[in-house]
């Protein structure tokens, strides 16, 4: 396949990310780990050291000037993160420390108020540990059921199947927007219809799609959604959960503490409103205020060019990966997003990212923090090249180059 012509000036971007001038190893560093966090512009970067060098202050409690200009900022990104998953309300709109941290105040919260003897919580068998753990953990505390939506060999969920073990007994389905060991983007606009038929609520992890194309939460109708920062050219710490208003609203808090409280004694504490309700404590501001700016960048290169360019870094990368001996691609859905997942006969995955490393080129490999997907394969591992816009075919030539070598010496 020729490399597609890119409608952004991937030379000029790579300039905005000073890591990626670095060397390693004394070669030329290639970041495939994308989807276990993105680099950061220079503008991020900067947003954050500004942030503490001009108004370092804690926010909502101070009067004087810097903690009202860190409040304001703070308050600022909460407005670009609605505006960024397209969310009715500013207050629906809950920082924290990322899609973890988000899914775990869902399992507690919601699992505290809704969740009971007898119900069960689905999920699907692609998930990352963070959307599985939590979920098992408040199932034991409730004596509630887990299930689990089975996949088929590429890498797609089994429709017909989740149908089937929607009931009135489910209480939620959370499921991955997009798969981070596969790939695979999620029909998840007809999984919330299906679950909507029965009015169980479906919470989204959008770590990894929210990078790759707009999210519209309204559109989607989902009751919750969460992305991390990180995955998204901004810092690391900060992420948000949405939650619909009105459940939301009905949801105790996840944690005690400070700014989450209306009035304290000690015979009784009433709480504060939505969103403060969910961020007790003081929160990572600074990183808060840098999102802001990641938010930025992406809005000037555009999710459609980096989109576009992605995808066509995944099909260059996927014809090439397949003239290596042996290689067999885990997760081929036909709606997929830039990560090339595979294994190779005889190869041991640890053994060639410490080759690949050598050459400067950052692959990730293991189970993906998805180890029930794993075993669905039949596997241990696989090595993940994730493909992010200021990539280039250039790497991916360097890459398949390696990996050739690579499979010489561990053959
Ligand atoms: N879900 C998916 C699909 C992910 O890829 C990740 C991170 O790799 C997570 C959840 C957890 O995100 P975080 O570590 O930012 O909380």
């Amino acid at each position: 396949m020729a490399k597609l012509e890119s409608t952004i000036d991937v030379q000029e971007i790579r300039k905005d990310f000073p890591i990626l001038s670095q060397k390693v190893h004394g070669k030329n560093l290639i970041y495939f780990d994308n989807a276990a966090t993105t680099q950061k512009p220079q503008s991020v970067i900067e947003a954050i050291s500004n942030y503490y060098k001009t108004e370092n202050a804690n926010i909502h409690r101070g009067i004087h000037s810097l903690a009202e200009k860190a409040t304001h900022d703070y308050e600022e990104t909460r407005k670009s993160v609605k505006a960024f998953l397209n969310a009715k309300h500013a207050e629906e709109i809950i920082f924290t420390r990322g899609v973890t941290e988000a899914i775990n105040l869902v399992a507690n919260s919601y699992g505290r108020a809704f969740v009971n003897e007898g119900d069960e919580i689905v999920i699907s068998t692609m998930e990352h540990h963070s959307n599985i753990v939590p979920w098992q953990m408040l199932c034991e505390q409730r004596n509630a059921k887990l299930k689990v939506i089975p996949i088929n060999d590429k890498g797609e969920i089994i429709f017909e199947e989740y149908l089937k073990l929607l009931s009135p007994k489910v209480k939620l389905v959370s499921v991955v927007h997009v798969s981070n060991a596969l790939g695979t983007i999620n029909p998840v606009k007809e999984i919330i219809e299906a679950a909507h038929k029965f009015n169980i609520p479906v919470m989204l992890d959008g770590a990894q799609a929210s990078s790759h194309f707009d999210i519209d939460v309204q559109a989607l109708d989902c009751e919750f959604y969460a992305f991390s920062a990180h995955k998204l050219y901004g810092p690391t710490g900060i992420g948000a959960l949405y939650g619909k208003k009105e459940l939301l609203d009905k949801m105790p808090p996840y944690q005690g503490g400070g700014e989450m409280i209306k009035d304290v004694s000690f015979e009784k504490t009433t709480y504060n409103e939505l969103p403060y309700k969910f961020e007790a404590g003081t929160p990572n501001i600074a990183d808060t205020v840098a999102l802001k700016a990641a938010f930025e960048y992406i809005e000037k290169i555009g999710k459609t060019n980096m989109a576009a360019h992605e995808d066509a870094l995944l099909k260059y990368a996927t014809e090439q990966l397949l003239t290596i001996d042996g290689l067999r691609i885990i997760g081929t859905a036909e709606h997929k997003v830039s990560i090339a997942s595979f294994v190779i006969e005889g190869v041991h995955h640890q053994d060639l990212a410490i080759i690949l490393d050598r050459e400067g080129i950052a692959v990730r490999t293991g189970h993906h923090c998805t180890q029930p997907l794993m075993s669905r394969f039949g596997i241990l591992g696989t090595t993940r090249a994730s493909f992010a816009f200021y990539n280039t075919f250039e790497e991916i030539d360097v890459f398949i180059k390696a990996l050739h070598k690579a499979v010489g010496m561990l053959r």
